[in-house]
């Protein structure tokens, strides 16, 4: 289908235009992405879309889903695309300076919601260790009303877009946004209940055959040196130093780095270590305690 310029066309035609150039592009999920670009244009719900597809759409509106469509075939981001992300029950601000949340690390979330749910504290504090968006941070202070985090990352432009979500959510009294490279900004007496991160864990080989939306995304919220593990080695060793006693690290990791970053965990000394899959079956996630 050819579209012309400046004239209308139905709301139907687009999604089949618009459908069919993203699947020619290579994207998988070609009639999804293209429904949340209208749902974004349109301001509005799939079933709306749907209930008004005979409707013809604004030359305005038309131009601005066409551009979008043409980076989107370029493989950018569609989130990045939009400035939106949606992350648990979130749906969260996002530009290119920082990872787009992944449905992986949801598995993070919901065992961190279990560790809190299952404290006893009235006031329980966490870090979030290179937090990016700040997804995991928002989606942790939006589930309980006494918790306070403190979100850190290397990139003062990553913590920019997370300032940005913690207050889309209100969360700004009870967040401190650090700029610093991991637990260098921390003095040795700061401890917290609960330390998490997503650290980045791509290896060097991983980086060089990066899929095509990954280019986009910084390289520093991915790569995690020659193994992929860098900063495994930095957590394992450092964590327990700020954690309360008994106090839980969880962090996630990539496809097959489970079962050395779990036997540092257990070499340095900590407790009750324990691994959770992902939706694909892969170990996604380790837990551990500092001992009492
Ligand atoms: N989950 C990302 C990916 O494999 C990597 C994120 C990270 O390095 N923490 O696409």
């Amino acid at each position: 289908m050819i579209l012309e310029k400046g004239i209308g066309n139905t709301i139907h035609e687009l999604i089949l235009f618009g459908r069919e150039e993203l699947r020619q592009a290579g994207i998988e999920e070609a009639q999804q992405e293209c429904d949340r670009i209208l749902m974004k244009f349109l301001g509005c719900s799939r079933t709306e879309i749907y209930l008004k597809k005979h409707k013809l759409m604004k030359t305005e509106v038309k131009e601005n889903f066409l551009t979008v469509l043409e980076k989107r075939k370029r493989r950018i981001p569609l989130g990045y695309l939009l400035q939106e992300a949606d992350f648990w029950k979130e749906t969260l601000y996002v530009n290119e300076n920082c990872l787009i949340p992944r449905p992986e690390t949801e598995i993070l979330v919901e065992n961190v919601l279990q560790v809190i749910r299952g404290s006893k504290k009235e006031r329980f504090s966490f870090l979030d260790l290179g937090a990016g968006s700040g997804a995991i941070a928002v989606a942790i202070m939006n589930a309980f009303e006494a918790v306070y985090g403190t979100l850190s990352d290397i990139s003062e432009e990553a913590l920019k877009v997370a300032t940005k979500n913690l207050k889309k959510y209100s969360l700004t009294s009870r967040a401190k946004v650090v700029q610093g490279d991991l637990f260098e900004p921390f003095s040795n007496d700061e401890k917290w209940d609960l330390i998490v991160s997503n650290p980045p864990y791509l290896t060097s080989w991983d980086m060089k055959k990066l899929q095509p939306e990954l280019t986009f995304e910084p390289k520093e919220a991915l790569d995690g040196g020659i193994d992929g593990l860098d900063f495994y080695q930095k957590i394992v060793s450092e964590a327990k130093g700020h954690l309360v006693p008994g106090g839980t690290v969880a962090v996630e990791v990539g496809q097959g780095q489970a079962d050395i970053v779990s036997k540092w965990f257990r070499e340095s000394g900590y407790d009750n270590i324990q691994l959770f899959k992902d939706y694909l079956q892969v170990q996604r996630v380790i837990m551990a305690q500092r001992n009492s």
